[in-house]
């Protein structure tokens, strides 16, 4: 018997080493210096997000957001086309990271089209982000979770983002993928130590939460901004709100704050490791 347990331990181990870490060294509360890319598929994805990214912004690091696609198809306004959507979604999006303290040249879109993400070419969608995260080569990637619970989320878009996001991350790693980038555009491999993801439907595989108390007003000052999308310019947008409308609209946003303890937070699944194993 006790043979057995020692075989069970000494076959464990390496197994038990080899589990990735649920946990940062520093709490994310007390992060400074770090450069923090958010991948989302539309403008407002960000906005599971917003309390933290606020506070990261107001604690030293570099917050950017890339959005896949343009958001150009998301509105039940029959007399909006989809170039003008595209540019009110932009400019709401604009407003919002704003509002968290996050500057204009830190957004970027890659003009991908609404509601089709997952019919692009996957490699060339790759490529583009990983461009980008070789190019601002983050601490940390925040994206759509691929986890496991994925299967279940509402959107196709957002399923698309979860994986190119992740396989992007993968790819940034290797020299000799996306080679020309390294060999023609000056950029060099790089791995993405650290990763936060976030859900919107499925909250069982968070394994952290950050406390926002002190950033809840500007996520719900953010989220007013996606005029569009809630509240009466879903069905028939108008640029200006009234005073009413506008303290309805945040209304409306505190009530998607996440409570917990009286505290306001966001929950994610924090991984730390190889990308290989982020979905696992
Ligand atoms: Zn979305």
């Amino acid at each position: 018997m006790k043979r057995f347990l020692w075989l069970l331990l000494a076959c464990s181990t390496p197994l038990l080493a080899q589990r990735p870490e649920h946990t940062p060294d520093v709490p994310v509360e007390k992060w400074t210096g770090k450069t923090i890319l958010l991948i989302g598929a539309h403008a407002d994805d960000d906005a599971l997000s917003h309390g933290t990214l606020a506070l990261l912004e107001a604690h030293g690091n570099q917050v950017f957001v890339v959005t896949l696609t343009t958001g150009n198809v998301g509105t039940q306004d029959p007399n909006l086309s989809r170039t003008q959507l595209a540019g009110i979604r932009r400019a709401e999006e604009l407003a919002a990271l704003a509002e968290l303290g996050i500057p204009g040249d830190h957004y970027i879109n890659l003009g991908y089209d609404d509601g089709l993400l997952e019919f692009e070419d996957r490699k060339a969608v790759v490529e583009n982000l990983g461009r980008w995260i070789r190019k601002l080569r983050p601490n940390v990637l925040m994206a759509w979770d691929p986890g496991k619970n994925y299967q279940r989320w509402h959107k196709s878009d957002h399923r698309a983002a979860a994986y190119l996001a992740a396989d992007a991350a993968r790819a940034a790693m290797w020299r000799l993928l996306f080679e020309g980038q390294i060999t023609q555009e000056g950029l060099k491999e790089y791995m993405v130590p650290e990763y936060l993801f976030y859900n919107d439907y499925d909250h069982d595989d968070e394994n952290i939460s950050v406390d926002i108390s002190d950033f809840a007003e500007k996520k719900i000052n953010a989220f007013s901004k996606y005029v569009s999308q809630y509240g009466p310019g879903w069905k028939n947008y108008k640029a200006n709100l009234s005073d009413a409308e506008i303290q309805q609209q945040k209304d409306d946003a505190r009530t998607r704050v996440r409570m917990k303890d009286g505290k306001a937070f966001e929950g994610f699944r924090y991984y730390k490791g190889l990308p290989d194993g982020l979905g696992k």
